[in-house]
């Protein structure tokens, strides 16, 4: 999603002046009373695994965790044929087992791009980080620290003591923000906010010093919108040199002199989104079609003309295409396209009327799905047929590049960028799982590109992203083939008729492990209709369609 610094600045500042000066700062998550463990010895017994390395199921297998590590990964015997009750290991006091036969178990989740909610959408942490657990979601990039670096530096560190119901947290600052917030009362705060307004960075020193007292305040990386290439430059060298990663949104403003291949060049580990790469395949124009009368701040001229965009760039196999396809890969670069966070721009009423809205989705943030002059992303002024149609072309070009860059090598993660445009958190990460496999990845290559891909790019591939002795149990269980269906993980699971002509929903994630903590999955979930309820309950709110009788 487009948020440069200012447009979000200005987003709040209008929300908070006009709309509602009741929306408080977005709550941390309070003190963890979900999960079970860790355990002197975790035994999960009969199950099928799902690697992330890209290899087949494999079951029954047994699976020991000691305290938060993998410490044996055992055959349980042969399919179909009943399992050895008396097969080792013997419990002991202190352990727990799962009875997992039938059960498929994949590595925790790997989120790239997750925005731990925000005022304007009023989606506090916990809200926001139960969604994800529920999902299998164990660890989440955060690209902007929206709430501020020491607040997320603040989860992170809770997250990591599992002192809280969090995934683990990665915080990558928004390039230019504000280092040092304190608690927003004090009157330090309130100059700290000031300097955040002074400007942006104009040049190389700036950039340099401020990616150096990025660092050393502790961030993992930087989310960068563009600048200019003097400065973007600058930014991503130092920050290469400091040993830190980096994405990046190549939003419209800067990507006419400026775009993917520059930025990859310069170091940049990661491109969000798709945005700088259709303009790096331009073999017959400079800059995009703009028609005379666009406005870059209008809503929908910006998602409208975006989706006529990659009908622009050159042709699948071109040489161009493959040329800039070359570059990246030789750079090691990381796509993370986040296909889902524009699904509404091909398919409107879906994502709007996606059947998780009911019951999950927060009234605040339904409000702030809606169409809106102001709040970004929701550009649905006049949103009709000729719009979706370029779209489903927009998708399949960049599909189309996307499964390429997999098919030649090329790492893709997976990441959701939810709370905007009617993507809920944790639902629409699973939403972006079925387009990564409509783009023509095999399921295998999506849970690859969920698990291991995420960790490889986070630089933790030594720690997480596959069932492997002696790294972390950040683990997913599900009691239907995922494979077969990802549709399975979503929290509302997937209807299912049975034998006996009796409609079901089968699925749903049935336990996260973090750490070698397991969580309910489903009790998650409830916790998170509870909250929804509630606040319904206080504003006595129902969720409506736009346009029609609230
Ligand atoms: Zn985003």
């Amino acid at each position: 999603m487009k948020r440069s610094l200012s447009i979000i600045l200005s987003i709040l500042a209008v929300t908070l002046i006009l709309s509602s000066p009741l929306i408080a700062q977005v709550e941390k998550a309070p003190d963890r009373s979900r999960g079970e463990g860790p355990f002197t010895r975790l035994i999960i017994k009969g199950v099928t695994i799902v690697n992330g390395n890209g290899a087949p199921p494999q079951g029954p297998m047994d699976i020991v965790v000691e305290g938060n590590r993998i410490t044996s990964i055992r055959n349980a015997g042969y399919p179909n044929i009943p399992l050895d009750p008396d097969r080792g290991p013997d419990p002991q006091s202190g352990d727990k087992v799962l009875e997992a036969e039938g059960m498929y178990l994949l590595p925790g989740f790997i989120d790239m791009h997750g925005h731990i909610g925000g005022r304007a959408q009023g989606a506090d942490a916990e809200y926001v980080f139960k969604l994800w657990m529920a999902h299998g979601i164990t660890t989440v990039r955060d690209p902007s620290a929206g709430n501020g670096l020491a607040w997320v530096l603040d989860q992170k560190d809770r997250s990591s003591k599992n002192e809280i119901t969090a995934p683990r947290l990665f915080a990558y600052t928004s390039f230019g923000q504000n280092l040092t917030e304190l608690p927003r009362k004090s009157p330090l705060a309130r100059n700290a906010a000031a300097e955040k307004l002074r400007g942006p960075i104009t040049n190389a020193n700036e950039a340099r010093s401020w990616v150096q007292a990025n660092a050393a305040r502790g961030a993992d990386g930087i989310k960068f919108f563009g600048a200019s290439p003097e400065v973007m430059q600058a930014a991503l060298e130092e920050n290469t040199r400091l040993g830190k990663g980096s994405a990046c949104h190549h939003a419209q403003l800067n990507v006419g002199w400026w775009n993917v291949v520059n930025s990859a060049k310069a170091g940049l580990t990661s491109m969000e989104h798709w945005y700088g790469l259709p303009e790096a395949l331009f073999d017959d124009r400079t800059v995009q079609h703009y028609p005379v009368d666009y406005n870059y701040n209008n809503e929908q001229d910006r998602f409208g003309e975006a989706g006529r965009l990659w009908q622009q760039a050159a042709k699948p196999g071109s040489e161009k295409w493959n040329e800039v396809m070359e570059t990246l890969l030789n750079l090691d670069f990381t796509l993370d396209p986040t296909f889902n966070i524009y699904e509404a721009s091909r398919d409107l009423m879906r994502a709007r009327r996606a059947e998780w809205h009911e019951t999950y989705t927060m009234p605040s943030l339904w409000e702030f799905y809606q169409p809106s002059m102001r709040s970004h992303g929701s550009y649905w002024h006049f949103w009709g047929t000729e719009e979706e149609v370029s779209w489903k072309e927009n998708y399949r070009l960049w599909m189309h590049f996307v499964n390429e860059y997999k098919n030649k090598g090329g790492r893709v993660t997976t990441g959701s960028d939810s709370g905007f445009i009617f993507q809920l958190y944790g639902f629409a990460y699973i939403r972006e799982l079925e387009l990564l496999r409509e783009a023509g990845f095999h399921p295998l290559e999506v849970i690859r590109s969920a698990t291991l891909n995420g960790a490889e790019a986070l630089g933790v591939a030594d720690q997480i992203g596959t069932i492997e002795i002696g790294k972390l149990a950040d683990m997913v269980i599900v009691e239907e083939n995922p494979l077969a269906n990802l549709k399975v993980l979503y929290g509302t699971g997937a209807i299912k008729l049975t034998e006996d002509n009796e409609v079901i929903r089968a699925g749903g994630v049935k336990y996260t492990i973090k750490d070698g903590i397991v969580y309910d999955a489903k009790e998650l979930l409830e916790d998170v209709r509870k909250m929804v309820d509630k606040k319904k309950a206080e504003e006595n709110y129902t969720i409506y369609q736009p346009g029609m009788k609230k």
